[in-house]
Parts: C-alpha cells; sequence; structure tokens
C-alpha cells in the first residue's frame, strides 16, 4: 500500500508491521480470524449491471486518488521496468479472466514497500519495491505474473463490491434494529427517520470500502483464481510457490494482529490445487472449465480442445 495510513485494500508483501494487507479494525471485525478451509474456488461470475459497475467506479475514485498522489504513472504498452515487461503480463494474463473487457492498466509509483493492488475498475498498481524485489529475484516473468493474476483476481471476483453489498447489508440490518426501538420508545415516525438517516450513508460506505483490506478467504481465493490465469495464459504456475517460499519471511510475528492467512497457508493451498489440478483428472476439468468461457468452435476453444484430446494419448 502507498501508506499504512491510506488502508488501501491491496496485498503488500511486506511493511513496518502489517505484511500482506492488513488493515486493523475494519478487518479484523469483518474478516475474524480463523483461516479458511482448503477448497477448490468456483470459477467467478462477474455482475455487470448498472449498479455494480457504478460502485466499481466510485471506488476506484477513492483509491486511484492516493496513487495520484504518490506520483503514480501510467507505463506504455512495451516498456520494460529492469527488464520486465508488465503491461504484457497484464494483457495475457486479462485475456484468460472471466473479465476480458476492463480495460486492464498498469501503473508504477514509487515506494519502497513491494506491494501491488488492483482497482475494482482494472486499474492495476505496481510499487517499485516490487519491481526492484522480483528484479532482485532474477526478474522472473513467471513470479511476476502470479502477483499480478492474484491481483487480477480480486477484480474479477469484485471483491470490494462484494464487501459494499455486505457492509450495506449491516447499515441496514442496524438502521431497521434503530427504528424498531424508536418505535417502541418513542413513536413510529421518529423510528423512521432515524432509519432513514442511517441507512444512506452511502458515501461513509464507499470511503470505508476503499480503505478496508480483503478477507482471508479472499486472498486464498485470489491465489486459487490467480494460479489458473496463470496457468491458461502460459506462465509457469509453479514460480508462485517459490515467490511465496520466500514471502514467509516477511510473516508478522503477532498471529492475534494479523487478518491475513499466513504466506505458509497460503503456499500449502497453492501446492495442493496444483497438485490435484496437475493430475490427468484435474487437467482435463481444469482445460474444460476455460474452455467454457469461449464460443463453441472459436480458435481458444480449439486450441483448449487439442490439448484435452492430447490428454487421451
Ligand atoms: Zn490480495
Amino acid at each position: 500500500m502507498p501508506k499504512r495510513s491510506s488502508g488501501l485494500a491491496n496485498c503488500p508483501v511486506s511493511g513496518p508491521m502489517v505484511p500482506w494487507g492488513l488493515t486493523p479494525g475494519l478487518a479484523l471485525l469483518l474478516a475474524g480470524c480463523a483461516t479458511p478451509q482448503y477448497a477448490i474456488r468456483p470459477t467467478p461470475a462477474p455482475e455487470e449491471s448498472a449498479e455494480a459497475l457504478e460502485i466499481e467506479r466510485e471506488i476506484s475514485a477513492v483509491q486511484a486518488e492516493a496513487f495520484e498522489q504518490l506520483g503514480a504513472r501510467r507505463l506504455g504498452w512495451n516498456e520494460r521496468v529492469r527488464g520486465l515487461d508488465v503491461q504484457g503480463a497484464v494483457d495475457r494474463l486479462s485475456r484468460v479472466t472471466e473479465r476480458p473487457a476492463l480495460h486492464y492498466r498498469a501503473s508504477l509509483y514509487a515506494d519502497d514497500d513491494p506491494n501491488a493492488a488492483a482497482l475494482a475498475d482494472g486499474r492495476i498498481y505496481l510499487s517499485t519495491g516490487m519491481v526492484n524485489y522480483l528484479a532482485g529475484r532474477g526478474g522472473r516473468i513467471d513470479e511476476l505474473a502470479f502477483v499480478l493474476a492474484h491481483e487480477l483476481a480480486h477484480t474479477v471476483a469484485q471483491h470490494l463490491v462484494k464487501r459494499y453489498r455486505m457492509l450495506q447489508q449491516q447499515q441496514l440490518m442496524i438502521a431497521l434494529v434503530a427504528a424498531g426501538a424508536a418505535a417502541a420508545t418513542r413513536g413510529a415516525g421518529e423510528g423512521a427517520q432515524q432509519a432513514g438517516q442511517l441507512a444512506v450513508d452511502a458515501a461513509g460506505l464507499l470511503q470505508d470500502v476503499a480503505n478496508s483490506s480483503y478477507s482471508q478467504e479472499q486472498e486464498l481465493e485470489a491465489d486459487q483464481l490467480g494460479i489458473r490465469y496463470v496457468s491458461r495464459a502460459g506462465f509457469a504456475p509453479r514460480a508462485a510457490l517459490d515467490l511465496l517460499q520466500d514471502f514467509s519471511r516477511f510473516d508478522y510475528p503477532w498471529p492475534f494482529m494479523r487478518t491475513h492467512p499466513y504466506t505458509s497457508v497460503r503456499r500449502d493451498d497453492l501446492e495442493r490445487y496444483l497438485a490435484e489440478t496437475e493430475s490427468p483428472a484435474g487437467r482435463r476439468k481444469a482445460l474444460q472449465d476455460a474452455q467454457r468461457l469461449y464460443p463453441n468452435g472459436s480458435v481458444s476453444w480449439q486450441n483448449l480442445q487439442r490439448q484435452i484430446e492430447a490428454l487421451d494419448r
């Protein structure tokens, strides 16, 4: 994240105190502390309603402002940063997501903490610290691809829209309870008025969502969806395991302060997922899932069909 005080929903590798996206307070309340169980996550079905797109636009506007203040600069189509073609990798990955039509554009901002973030509208931000960190590990495009794919997954799975909706429901419940209590003691008219005031704090809600972090469940989901995109786009998925192995040295030593899964949990989850999906049966299912994204008989569909048939030989 650019500055910890801004608390943007994002995925830092390290930080002075809070590695990998912890914003105390709100996130702690919402996410709880239990680590989610391993599961094969369902394929996201993005909601493209006008209301969902409006929520995404407004949350993104709040978040983009923080990065603009840090001098974020959009990367060129063929620009290389320390040898890494960031936008090129974003393009390869975004094409194989369940939401290929968003404008996924990568920007770089100056911050020593290794970090990356994706906005709900497709804008992606990498810190110079992340680029330097990856370059220091040999500048493997497959590792960069996992970092980017994890971020894209947050956007594709609409984690911020889901959080917005959840908070909206909570506010409504609080308002209804307050209205009921007021109606019981002071009369229905006053209760209804109070409910109206509580229920319509949409601007506050947008701010809360823009400043919250993802839940553990969402982080693990982003890892798994991300690894699917990495594989489909032709990058090496196991590079993610090397990367997470190294991230574990950033783990925060006080578990009670942490909402983010230990990187060892993330790594174990991904390793199990890869083992299951790399078996012939698992590979077939993954290819068939990917195939459903494309029109029957299209070039991509046929390409995947050939890979499925090759499994039979
Ligand atoms: Zn994340």
